[in-house]
């Protein structure tokens, strides 16, 4: 009898440049880009002479925060395969020569909640991509309530608040915003910017998590109720008596006693023996202990809870709904 306990995790075959996974424009809410340019320390001057100049450039900049160009988004949406790649979609703020983020304390949903492999593989994906989608919707909540209080005026509130957004502009194709749209962005605050963005970074200091909830309201509360329901879901060790399906996956690579998979994510390949594989069809929808039962009496191999598991956390197999 084959006893198998666990499958091997493969590096990918994805390749990463220089740049890592940083080939993304952060959104650096107004609150955050206040934290950069208050940081005191010598080792934040480069971050914040990087966003001084983007506010200087007005380089997607506006009361909200620094978003990066819009031509940016276009590039970035356009190639998906650059993901890792491009050093033209690069991220402004990682150090090339060191291989780190300039900004790691002051860094946005996304990059706090991105990884290229999960421990619990989907299922823990599905928990990090809920609590980056909760991240996400308090750190605009914020932003857009200290936009509020700071009132850059009616023009400007128009232009933000607006549910299109603002029509591209020529002038960013090539640089940054027309005297004109800036002025409308900014309205009071206008050629005060970084005086702007410390004194959001000062009262985002005073929130309370219970305040910032309040500010994302519904949308808020129902990211909240998921991400406890996918944290719960991290805890759930697995049950042997549920009924079980074969689930999505591709082998990618196929060698005498193994064979590679991509299952969830193409970032995190996995390799089965080859005898897992050949049992792994009698799943058909029958309660997982039944066929881990056949799979013994018939191919000789053991199936422990530990790798059935792993199988359901990398959605090889998955629960049956019939
Ligand atoms: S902010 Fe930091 S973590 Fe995020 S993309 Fe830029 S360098 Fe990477």
């Amino acid at each position: 009898m084959q006893v198998l306990s666990g499958v091997k995790r493969c590096p990918t075959d994805v390749y990463f440049g220089d740049m890592k996974c940083c080939t993304y424009q952060p959104r650096l809410h107004n609150f955050l880009v206040g934290r950069i340019l208050a940081d005191a320390n010598s080792s934040g001057k480069p971050a914040r002479d990087i966003v001084e100049d983007m506010i200087v450039r007005r380089s997607g900049v506006s009361p909200m925060g620094v978003y990066g160009p819009s031509t940016y988004w276009l590039l970035y949406d356009a190639v998906p395969n650059s993901f890792g790649r491009s050093s033209t979609l690069r991220c402004p703020l990682f150090d090339l020569a060191a291989g780190s983020c300039r900004v790691w304390p002051y860094r946005e949903a996304t990059c706090a909640t991105w990884f290229c492999k999960y421990n619990r593989g989907k299922k823990g994906m599905t928990f990090w991509e809920s609590l980056r989608d909760l991240l996400g919707a308090l750190e605009r909540a914020l932003a857009r309530t200290l936009v509020l209080e700071l009132d850059p005026g009616t023009e400007s509130l128009e232009v933000l608040f607006s549910r299109s957004g603002e029509p591209f502009e020529v002038e960013e194709l090539v640089g940054g915003a027309s005297d004109s749209s800036h002025a409308r962005r900014w309205g009071k605050w206008g050629g005060r910017e970084r005086e702007f963005f410390q004194e959001c970074a000062h009262r985002a200091e005073a929130v309370g998590l219970e305040e910032v909830l309040l500010m994302g309201g519904v949308e808020a509360r129902a990211l909240a109720l998921l991400v406890r329901e996918r944290f719960q879901m991290l805890q759930e060790q697995g049950q042997t008596d549920v009924p079980l399906t074969l689930g999505r996956f591709e082998i990618i690579r196929s060698m005498d006693d193994h064979a590679q998979l991509s299952t969830y994510s193409n970032y995190d390949p996995i390799e089965v023996p080859r005898a897992l594989l050949a049992g792994l069809v009698r799943f058909d929808g029958r309660p997982a202990n039944t066929v881990i039962e056949e799979i013994e009496r018939c191919d000789g191999v053991m199936i422990s809870a530990e790798l059935l598991r792993t199988l359901c956390d990398f959605g090889v197999l998955v629960e049956s709904r019939f």
